[in-house]
């Protein structure tokens, strides 16, 4: 059986170092049985027929590696170190290349657990954020928002509660200012109607009493309105007191009281600087014969009321005063009411 045959070289080099005249190429017969699985293997891996064991293999990028052989090898050896030298190269060779590979995955790895750790890095901050952001809103509100519903349903019903009552009060505003308004407006009408009233009713009293007393004249001026009540009044209320034009004492025309005037009381001598003043009151003491002219006033004028005042001056300056009583007089004729003052001392004399 043939034997695999395999060549290697001996270079010029190495037989001149080795002080040997022979060098080129070695041809050898392997027995395969000799070598192990992996030699087997680089064997086969070696290129041509023979299988060139020290081939330009630029497959391991280098020759120098392997040993450089002399002819004092024996070329079975010189096989199984070459082969041992390819293996170890091979082995060098992948282990550099894993050892790249591994780097390149080492650093591919790092470049993608670098952008994975900023995402995550991103996500943990943004998480982060979120979470905080969260936390605030849920440590303002945790309590309020737990009983969200119940307070919720309360806070609408007190809502409407409050939108009722304000509506019942606006209502109760409008109801009472309406009311008023109406109140003051039917207080108004009722005062006009009256004072209309009062006023027709005078005026139906005028015409009455100037139709039955009236002169000519007068009913003329009362046809075309031109007739001065105070005229007609003037009329009414000498009429009215002519009961006492009998009565003698009250008949003289110095009867009627005169208002009292500071001469009557004051004795300054300078009337710019006095401080005078008047009061009139119910009298307060009646002579004899005065209380006597009242019955007999009161009988003479039954319709009238009839009193007695005490009218008074005072000078507080130099201190006088002066008092005058007078008869009242009062009586209701119809709409008017008639009233006259009698000086008590008329009485007296
Ligand atoms: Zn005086």
């Amino acid at each position: 059986m043939e034997k695999t045959r395999a060549v290697y070289t001996i270079s010029e080099a190495a037989a001149v170092r080795a002080g040997q005249s022979t060098h080129g190429d070695v041809v050898v017969d392997v027995d395969p049985a000799l070598l192990s699985a992996d030699q087997r293997e680089e064997l086969l891996r070696c290129w041509g027929t023979p299988r060139h064991l020290t081939p330009n293999a630029m497959v391991y990028g280098t020759l120098k590696a392997l040993p450089e052989l002399d002819a004092s090898t024996p070329p079975e050896e010189a096989v199984v170190l070459l082969l041992d030298a390819r293996l170890a190269l091979r082995e060098a060779q992948t282990v550099k290349q894993a050892k790249e590979a591994a780097e390149k995955e080492a650093e591919r790895e790092a470049g993608i657990q670098a952008i994975l750790d900023a995402g995550v890095d991103a996500i943990v901050e943004r998480a982060q954020r979120r979470a905080s952001t969260e936390r605030v809103y849920v440590g303002q509100a945790s309590a309020f928002w737990q009983e969200l519903p119940g307070y919720a349903q309360e806070l609408n019903a007190n809502d409407q509660r409050l939108v009722i009552l304000r509506a019942e009060y606006q209502q109760r505003v409008a109801d009472e200012n309406a009311r008023r308004k109406a109140e003051a407006l039917a207080h108004a009408e009722q005062i006009e109607a009256k004072r209309t009233a009062a006023e027709e009713r005078k005026a139906a009293q005028i015409s009455a009493w100037i139709k039955e007393f009236g002169t000519e004249s007068q009913k003329k001026r009362l046809s075309v309105d031109l007739l001065p009540e105070s005229e007609v009044l003037d009329g009414m209320r000498g009429q009215a007191f002519a009961p006492l034009e009998a009565f003698a004492p009250l008949a003289k025309e110095w009867a009627r009281y005169e208002k009292l005037v500071p001469k009557d009381f004051c004795e300054c001598d300078y009337e710019k600087s006095r401080d005078i003043s008047y009061e009139t009151t119910p009298a307060t003491e009646a002579t004899e014969d005065t209380f006597d002219y009242l019955e007999q006033i009161k009988e003479l004028m039954p319709a009238a009321t009839v009193t007695i005042e005490d009218h008074t001056g005072t000078c507080s300056t130099c201190e006088q005063s002066a008092t005058r009583q007078a008869f009242r007089v009062e009586v209701v004729v119809g709409e008017f009411t008639f009233s006259r003052l009698y000086d008590a001392r008329a009485f007296q004399a």
